[in-house]
Order: C-alpha cells, then sequence, then structure tokens
C-alpha cells in the first residue's frame, strides 16, 4: 500500500516522533477546533504538513467540522443520511489512505 509504505517511511526517518498517525487522527478534530494545548497542536500540525494520509484526513474533517459549526446555531442538526453522504463525497475527493 503506498500509503502505509509513506507512513513507515516517515516513521523511521523521524526515530522518537511522538505522535503516531492514530494518535493524530484520533486528535484531529480537537486540533481542528483549537482544543488541544499549543505543544500538541504544533507536533500535529508539523506531522500533517509531513503525511500525506493525515493531510487528506485533516482536510475531510475540517470540511466535515466547518459543516458542523455551519449548523450548529440550527435547531435541526444534519441528518445522519445527509453526514454520511458529504462523508462518501469527501472520501470520493480525499480518500482516507489506511
Ligand atoms: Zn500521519
Amino acid at each position: 500500500m503506498a500509503g502505509a509504505a509513506i507512513v513507515n517511511a516517515g516513521r523511521a526517518e523521524r526515530a522518537g516522533w511522538p505522535t503516531a498517525c492514530a494518535d493524530v487522527r484520533e486528535a484531529l478534530f480537537a486540533w481542528l477546533d483549537r482544543e488541544v494545548a499549543a505543544p500538541v497542536a504544533e507536533r500535529i500540525a508539523r506531522h500533517v504538513d509531513q503525511c500525506d494520509g493525515c493531510a487528506a484526513a485533516a482536510a475531510r474533517d475540517r470540511a466535515l467540522l466547518a459543516l458542523v459549526r455551519g449548523r450548529a446555531g440550527a435547531h435541526d442538526p444534519a441528518p445522519p443520511t445527509l453526514r454520511a453522504r458529504i462523508a462518501r463525497a469527501l472520501d470520493a475527493v480525499a480518500p482516507p489512505s489506511d
């Protein structure tokens, strides 16, 4: 898998890198929402900058977050079917690498 190869190569180049892809993916929403401490945010930003897979995931999460934020003031949240449709559409544009 090309994506996995990129990630593994990145890890080898940065021995001791404290932020694994799984950790980054887990923290993406909080990071995009500026809810993580500055040092962590910087590590995530650097990782996303150098990792194609996490960059794609961040782009998707950012779009979803913008969507959720745009609906935040509305009384009727976006229905799950709409979210699923948007998620699929975003996958087509930026497929997750893993
Ligand atoms: Zn990554």
